[in-house]
C-alpha cells in the first residue's frame, strides 16, 4: 500500500467544512444540550475538532466495540460507553469517521437507542455511499467519497497514519 501525497482533503478543507457543520448542528439543536458519543478511535480527531466549532452545550462521551467469539454469543458486537452515562431522555449525537457498509454506525444506533434517548442522531466525517449494505444515513456528513481507502485526520491503516492533518488515498 502507498500513500498518495496530494491530500484527497487538506487540512485547510477540512478545517473550513468542519466549521460549516459545526454551524449546521447548532441550528439544529436550537439551544438543546446534547451528548456527543464518539466512536474509537478513528474520529477523535475529527471530534476534537468539531466539538469546538458548536455552539452550545455538549458533554462528550466514547463508545467502544467488543467482539464476543464464545460459543453462546459468537459474532455479537457490544458495546460501552467509557464512562458510562445515563442516556435516558438526552439527546444523543454519534461522531463517527467513516460510513461504509453501514454495518457498525447501524448496530452502535440500535445500541444506543435501547437506552430510551430522547434523540439519535448522526454525524460522520465521512460518506461511501457506493459501498453501503445496510441502509444507514448520517444526519450530517462531511464529505462524500468514492470507493477509496483513506487515511489521516484520525483514520488509519493498520494504526498508522492517524496523525496526518490531511485526508489521503491509501493505494493499492
Ligand atoms: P462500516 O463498513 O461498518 O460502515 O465501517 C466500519 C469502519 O470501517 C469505519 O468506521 C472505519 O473505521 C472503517 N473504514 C471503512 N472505510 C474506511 C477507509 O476508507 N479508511 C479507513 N481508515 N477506515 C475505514
Ligand atoms: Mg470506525
Amino acid at each position: 500500500m502507498r500513500l498518495n501525497e496530494t491530500p484527497l482533503f487538506s487540512a485547510e478543507q477540512i478545517r473550513n467544512r468542519v466549521i460549516a457543520l459545526g454551524r449546521e448542528i447548532t441550528q439544529h439543536y436550537q439551544g438543546q444540550e446534547i451528548i456527543l458519543v464518539v466512536v474509537l478511535k478513528g474520529a477523535i480527531v475529527f471530534a476534537a475538532d468539531l466539538m469546538r466549532a458548536l455552539d452550545m452545550d455538549v458533554t462528550l462521551n466514547f463508545i467502544r466495540a467488543k467482539s464476543y467469539v464464545g460459543t453462546e454469543s459468537r459474532g455479537t458486537v457490544s458495546f460501552s460507553l467509557l464512562p458510562e452515562t445515563l442516556l435516558e431522555d438526552r439527546h444523543i449525537l454519534l461522531l463517527d469517521d467513516i460510513l461504509d457498509t453501514g454495518r457498525t454506525c447501524s448496530e452502535i444506533l440500535a445500541w444506543l437507542n435501547k437506552h430510551r434517548p430522547a434523540s439519535v442522531r448522526l454525524c460522520t466525517l465521512l460518506n461511501k455511499p457506493g459501498r453501503r449494505v445496510i441502509p444507514v444515513e448520517a444526519d450530517f456528513t462531511g464529505f462524500t467519497v468514492e470507493d477509496h481507502y483513506v487515511v489521516g485526520y484520525g483514520l488509519d491503516f493498520d494504526e498508522r497514519y492517524r496523525h496526518l492533518p490531511g485526508i489521503h488515498v491509501l493505494e493499492a
